[in-house]
């Protein structure tokens, strides 16, 4: 095996890695998923929701509501972990003065209700004015 052969069998162990991890964490998420809608159930008649034989649409709009609420936790976690990992500091777009960017949360209307995101913010002292730093230059 010459150097370029272990260069791409690492690669390939790393992938394999990656995607055996990303099986176990499908599982993970298939029983999560399972017991989260096992409790939904039990839920829906501790509260009295659902009792004897309810309308239909009262059982899809319970379990579409546990959709959503589900949809909101993974947008707000995918965006705290952009904002996380985005540089500190951001030229300002008006003058480019470097500024140090702070997390701010904004509350947003997402197709599955509202949420509230972290996003990094800019305060530049010479224009006076706060900006969103432009995460398409940072390699986001
Ligand atoms: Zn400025």
């Amino acid at each position: 095996m010459d150097g370029r052969e272990a260069v791409l069998a690492g690669k390939n162990s790393s992938a394999a890695a990656d995607s055996a991890k990303a099986e176990k964490l499908r599982e993970r998420l298939d029983r999560l998923l399972r017991e989260a809608a096992d409790v939904e159930v039990e839920l829906s008649r501790a509260d009295g929701t659902i009792k004897g034989v309810p309308h239909y649409s009262l059982i899809e709009g319970r379990a579409h509501e546990l959709g959503k609420q589900l949809s909101r936790e993974v947008q707000q976690r995918q965006m705290n972990e952009l904002a996380a990992s985005h540089a500190t500091m951001a030229k300002c777009p008006q003058c480019g003065t470097r500024c140090a960017l702070r997390p701010q949360n904004r509350t947003v209307k997402s197709v599955d209700g509202d949420t509230t995101l972290q996003e990094l913010v800019g305060d530049c002292p010479r224009c006076r004015r706060s900006f969103f730093p432009d995460t398409r230059a940072a390699g986001l």
